[in-house]
């Protein structure tokens, strides 16, 4: 089965289609710090308001839970959709009921409206699928096509991403067909050396992936909050940094599995501490050993992998011939913790080959950290998605799509 594309839904002129973006954008204030989704999201609506379509778009922000949260409003999100699209831009705060509809029908051809937050109705996320499935035929009424285009979400079984698409004519946007064919290229026959790159919050989410991926790269990099619990599972306390102490013994098992498979699992040998999470918390570095030995007390936090690790990660990265980084490095969002993630991002742009940053974090951290989209050879939209694509799983919202 091959992925149903754009291209294959006909003219598209003068019809109504829906499409599903990732417009999940950090805001701060209510300002968006990044707007690399929106960007990400332009290529596809663009293609469709040219052909005279009529554009709703809908989209998830935030964990509002299920109900609405002003401050996960997509309004601000329309405001800079307009601006980069270079038209007006509607904006519906509903996502479904009647002022949805009316502002639907009110649409001309080529213009496009943006409808509320998927996610201020629980019904999106539900795990009953019925529930999902009556959310999903409310939403299809909006539309005569469906376009999914959110690859972040892709790996979701949710109304907007699994099940809309079964109810109408559907097929993938030029984002989704983008984001693919550089994945395609991770796991078919990847040029080797081939180094993966963790990091991040989301540690129990990303601790599964370990597993599939040992037996596929030579190279495996750990920063980022999950590297606490690799530290504890060798012995070391680790104060009051992020630990999953129920994994342990898992963590114990990759280590010796990559032994075994002769991968190298690589673990930071220092790490930045500090008192607290704060951006002006006081700080030090130290050995991986010496986390609550240090001056800053046994209440210590790590927030960053030490300039040693960052740099044997960077000799690592940049002699590989591809990289796949997903995750930052340490709390890059305050200044004193953000080196780690740099001289990692620095080193991706580095690789004479492909390198790939995946998440939205990430995204926005080299984003935020003043390197610049063209200076990698590409930046995914989805953390979660191409992870589990690159476990090789099966993922639901590109599966009705044919892939
Ligand atoms: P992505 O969106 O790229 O997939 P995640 O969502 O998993 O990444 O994680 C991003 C977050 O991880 C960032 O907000 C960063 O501050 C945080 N982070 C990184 N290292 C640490 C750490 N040592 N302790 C706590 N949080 C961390
Ligand atoms: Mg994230």
């Amino acid at each position: 089965m091959t992925l149903r594309t754009l291209d294959q839904l006909g003219d598209l002129g003068g019809r109504r289609v829906i499409v599903r973006c990732d417009l999940n954008v950090p805001l701060a204030d209510g300002e968006i710090t990044d707007d690399g989704r929106v960007r990400a999201s332009l290529q596809t609506l663009n293609q469709l308001l040219d052909q005279g379509a009529r554009v709703v778009v809908i989209s998830h922000l935030g964990r509002p839970d299920g109900q609405p949260v002003e401050k996960y409003s997509l309004r601000p999100v329309a405001q800079r959709l307009s601006e980069l699209l270079g038209k007006s831009v509607g904006f519906v705060a509903q996502t479904v009921g009647d002022d949805a509809t009316a502002a639907v029908d009110q649409l001309e051809d080529g213009q496009v409206t943006v409808l509320e937050n998927l996610r201020f109705s629980a019904a999106e996320t539900s795990k009953d699928a019925g529930e999902r499935r009556a959310f999903a035929e409310q939403l299809a009424q909006l539309g005569d096509v469906f376009v999914s285009d959110g690859f972040g979400v892709v790996h979701r079984e949710q109304a907007s991403v699994y099940e809309l698409p079964q109810l109408l004519p559907s097929a993938a946007g030029t984002l989704i067909s983008a984001e693919l064919e550089v994945l395609e290229r991770l796991t078919e026959k990847p040029e080797r050396p081939y180094a993966v790159v963790l990091g991040g919050s989301k540690v129990s989410d990303k601790l599964g992936v370990i597993e599939h991926l040992l037996p596929r790269v030579d190279s495996l990099l750990i920063g980022g909050g999950m590297l606490f619990t690799f530290l504890a599972a060798q012995g070391h306390p680790v104060g009051k940094s992020l630990l999953e102490a129920d994994q342990l013994d898992r963590v114990r098992g990759y280590v010796a599995e990559a032994q075994e498979r002769g991968v190298r699992l690589v673990l930071p040998t220092d790490v930045v501490v500090a008192s607290a999470f704060a951006a002006d918390a006081e700080h030090t570095t130290v050995a991986v050993d010496g986390i609550e030995s240090s001056e800053l007390g046994p209440e210590a936090l790590g927030l960053d992998i030490g300039p040693d690790t960052a740099a044997a990660f960077a000799e690592i990265i940049s002699s590989s011939s591809t990289v796949f980084w997903n995750g930052p490095m340490g709390v890059f969002e305050f200044d004193a913790f953000a080196t780690g993630t740099r001289v990692v991002a620095q080193a991706l742009t580095e690789v004479d080959g492909l390198a790939v940053v995946g998440g939205g974090d990430s995204a926005s951290a080299v984003r935020s950290l003043g390197f610049t989209d063209d200076q990698f050879g590409h930046i995914s939209t989805g953390g979660g998605a191409s992870l589990e694509f690159l476990e090789g799983k099966t993922l639901p919202g590109l599966e009705v799509l044919g892939w």
